[in-house]
């Protein structure tokens, strides 16, 4: 969602909450109207004491301010107040008055028009991310440019060469991924002012990352590349592997898995602005205003966070992460609990609770989102290093095999199909006996990265074991499956390899099972194993599709 549109759907959320003030209001009157006339009724007056709190937690988060402070003197004086009882005289007076300055302000705030209210600041929104994973290249044309170009092809990247600056200035709104730049060539044909020119774009968006190719390898020349915006510094002859991993480990980060947020709140407008404001800045969101009915999303949607509400009538936020917690699955999963300045109590054991964090209300959408996305950053790395196997940051075997289960299981109930397959690297002892270990285990790498880079985001790729790979492509029927193994076995014997200025390629061999027939995740391994046999038999290099 971009700023603009942001800025729209929240005066638009902004304008709704103006509306439904005077209806908020009303409910307080009519509850007050009845203790008037000496019709005390306790759980009325516990209403009364919510929609007082819900005002206040959400006024001034729409611009509201002063119906924000109003209410919450109205909350506070209400909750220290016996609900079992009726208020005696004083008591009576002085919630008349409170009562009587929400009114005020909720009266002034619904004059207000839209424009007139402060103007608050959307918070920026992140850059897209390009759809095309393109890569602008500075080079001349020449048989090392074609080469960069098909070896990135094989990743998936779209190289479009460039040779002059001015063309480059359009890159800006092409967007591109990556530069990757012959730093000899652009120091020879580009004027100190056009290399300053180079600066200036990695200062305007800082995240791009810039390759620079270039023959000298002393520190002085890195400095040089260094202060005209270089992330990356290779030094020729060109290390294709190199340039692809760099390439690749400087990218991964552009927005590939966004950020997945639950919502718990009981206000539906206020739920609908922490979904606005987190959306703005490339998250998803899914709001649940019902705490009960919070299970079905964990297991569709899987959260990275639960931002919830801690006051909400039936559930509170503190019993909702309590029932979380108990299941195994959900124990590392950030909880954020929205509580108002006059919940200090309930906050204190919120932490005791080992209820992650709390936020208070109300709350600036810029705050919310960097709140928010600093936690799932570190919940996520957290969750990486437990699950995750370290060499090619695909899942571990344990956790792959989980996976399995899971999609089997959903396979079937739901009379779907899934493709399951077994990916072994041919001759890889050779491999490493000839080239040596690391070698060995950069090209397991460039396989996992080739893998992440044809699949879809819903596919779920495993390292099994050493250079065996699994790979469970939900939805997807053998034929379909075998057509994408095919590509990517291609691919992978394409790749040049190299070791010492040595340049060679490896091939892959796979074996596919398919639900249906398999019913289940043993099922599925034996007939993917027995197919991944029969390719290594018949000569290795190729996909096999399990038969009965
Ligand atoms: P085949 O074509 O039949 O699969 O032959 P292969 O040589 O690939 O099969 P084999 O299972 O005999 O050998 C696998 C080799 O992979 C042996 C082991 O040293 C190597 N290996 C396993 N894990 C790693 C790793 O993490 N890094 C590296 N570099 N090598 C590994
Ligand atoms: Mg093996
Ligand atoms: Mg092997």
């Amino acid at each position: 969602m971009d700023q603009a549109k942001f800025q729209e759907a929240f005066n638009a959320l902004r304008e709704e909450y103006r509306q439904n003030l005077t209806a908020k209001i009303q409910q307080l009157y009519d509850i007050w109207n009845q203790v008037d006339a000496d019709k005390w009724n306790a759980d009325e007056f516990v209403t009364f004491t919510r929609l007082a709190h819900s005002l206040a937690g959400s006024g001034a988060t729409y611009g509201f301010g002063s119906v924000s402070q109003a209410a919450r003197s109205l909350e506070v004086f209400a909750k220290q107040l016996n609900p079992e009882a009726p208020p005696n005289h004083f008591e009576h007076a002085q919630l008349a008055t409170l009562l009587a300055q929400l009114q005020e302000s909720a009266l002034t705030a619904t004059r207000t028009s839209v424009n007139e209210i402060h103007e608050r600041k959307a918070p920026a929104a992140p850059e897209p991310s390009s759809p095309t994973r393109r890569v602008t290249l500075y080079m001349p044309p020449s048989a090392s440019s074609r080469d960069i170009e098909m070896q990135l092809g094989y990743f998936g990247y779209d190289v479009k060469l460039c040779e002059a600056l001015p063309e480059c200035d359009e890159l800006v709104e092409s967007k591109p991924l990556a530069i990757v730049l012959d730093w000899d060539f652009a120091q020879a044909k580009f004027s100190a002012a056009q290399l300053a020119r180079l600066n200036e774009l990695g200062k305007c968006t800082p995240r791009l990352p810039r390759l620079f190719l270039a023959t000298a390898s002393d520190l002085s020349a890195r400095l040089q590349a260094a202060r005209h915006g270089a992330t990356a510094y290779l030094v020729k002859p060109l290390m294709m592997t190199l340039l692809t991993e760099t390439l690749n480990a400087q990218t991964s980060q552009h927005g590939d898995d966004p950020y997945r947020i639950l919502i718990v709140d009981d206000d539906a407008s206020l739920a609908a602005y922490y979904a606005t404001a987190l959306q703005s800045a490339g998250m998803q969101t899914r709001v649940v205003l019902n705490p009960l009915d919070v299970m079905p999303p964990m297991d569709e949607f899987r959260p990275d966070l639960i931002l919830t509400d801690l006051y909400m009538p039936h559930v509170n936020g503190l019993e909702l992460a309590a029932v979380l917690r108990q299941q195994e699955a959900y124990v590392s999963i950030p909880i954020v609990f929205l509580s108002g300045e006059t919940d200090v109590d309930k906050r204190l054991s919120a932490m005791l609770l080992g209820g992650d964090d709390y936020l208070l209300k109300p709350i600036e959408a810029t705050h919310l989102i960097s709140s928010v996305s600093s936690r799932v950053r570190r919940a996520r790395i957290l969750r990486a290093l437990a699950e995750r196997d370290s060499l090619t940051g695909l899942l571990n075997h344990t956790r792959f095999k989980e996976q399995l289960g899971i999609e089997v299981a959903r396979a079937v109930r739901y009379n779907g199909e899934l493709s399951f397959i077994m990916l072994d690297i041919d001759h890889f002892k050779m491999v490493n006996d000839s080239y040596g270990h690391p070698t060995g285990d950069r090209i397991i790498k460039s396989l996992a990265r080739l893998l992440q880079q044809r699949l879809r985001k819903t596919d779920i790729l495993g390292r099994y074991g050493g250079e065996e790979f699994g790979v469970i492509l939900p939805e997807t029927n053998g034929s379909d499956a075998w057509g994408v193994m095919e590509e990517i076995r291609v691919a992978f014997g394409q790749i040049r390899q190299q070791s010492d200025g040595v340049d060679f390629h490896v091939t892959v061999s796979g074996g596919i099972a398919t639900v249906p027939p398999a019913t289940d995740a043993a099922m599925l391994n034996e007939l993917s194993d027995r197919a991944l046999y029969r390719a290594k038999r018949s000569g290795r290099n190729q996909i096999v599709y399990a038969m009965e």
